[in-house]
């Protein structure tokens, strides 16, 4: 009986931890993933000569990676659109903001913008993975930068991103490292490499956050790929990989890196 009352107190000053504050999440210290489907409604993105919309693709992607992340893990998904709506960019920091500060408490988080690729060459073909970065790695990126970051400027609560972002460079890093190695390894597509740009969404948003350009939609081999369930899948199994791999290992690591244990 005075071991019951015991339990009771214990549990009543909150000194018992019930499976409800987290203990299933264990498995991974991942607090959340955001998925962010690009483009949508009235903006289709890119748009190839055989009418596939770069917003289609998005979608397709990002849902099959939520479905993918739930089957084999508990950490929480959220999409910034689950449905072919237009949201602005501001609105999908904002989202991804306000959703992991809800789940996560003090569990890092990411973020993981879904694009695909254009190019005037025809023959340019592979996935590349973007950190942030203020100055674009090349002329290339600098132009992507422009069109994925279409209607929106850099304005506001500039500097507290900015500082933000410094913070969680290297697990950044480490998170786009680990997707692109996905990509490559577990989708099969040719390797662009991890690359850095003044990307909008992944400058506002305050976890560790990448945008993947999953192929080129203007390269006729990969177009196919991208416009199917089968290649579509590969791609959402290959970042969903490195989305578990990077919460139980890279997460890990850069804890001890810092001397942290939050
Ligand atoms: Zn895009």
């Amino acid at each position: 009986m005075r071991l019951i009352r015991l339990l009771i107190a214990l549990l009543l000053t909150g000194f018992v931890v019930r499976p409800s504050d987290g203990m299933e999440l264990d498995a991974t210290p991942l607090g959340a993933v955001v998925i962010d489907a690009g483009h949508g409604g009235k903006d289709p993105g890119a748009v190839n000569r055989w009418g596939v919309r770069e917003k289609d693709v998005t979608l397709a992607v990002a849902r099959m990676l939520r479905d993918y992340v739930q089957r084999e893990s508990d950490i929480p998904v959220f999409m910034t659109r689950d449905a072919d709506v237009y949201l602005t960019l501001d609105e999908r920091t904002q989202l991804a903001n306000d959703h992991v500060g809800q789940a996560a408490g003090r569990r890092p988080s990411v973020f993981v913008s879904v694009h695909c690729n254009a190019a005037a060459n025809v023959r340019a073909a592979g996935a590349e993975t973007y950190v942030y970065n203020t100055t674009a790695t090349d002329r290339r990126a600098a132009r992507l930068a422009t069109r994925e970051n279409l209607g929106q400027d850099f304005s506001l609560d500039f500097i507290f991103a900015d500082m933000r972002k410094r913070a969680i460079a290297d697990l950044t890093t480490r998170f786009a490292v680990r997707v692109q190695d996905e990509l490559v390894a577990g989708a099969h597509v040719e390797d662009r490499d991890v690359r850095g740009g003044p990307f909008y969404v992944l400058f506002f948003s305050a976890m560790p956050s990448v945008l993947v350009e999953l192929g080129f939609l203007t390269n006729r081999d990969e177009q196919a790929r991208l416009a199917t369930v089968a290649g579509q899948r590969a791609l959402a199994q290959a970042i969903g990989a490195a989305v578990l791999a990077f919460g139980t290992h890279d997460l890990e690591a850069w804890r001890e890196a810092e001397g942290r244990d939050d």
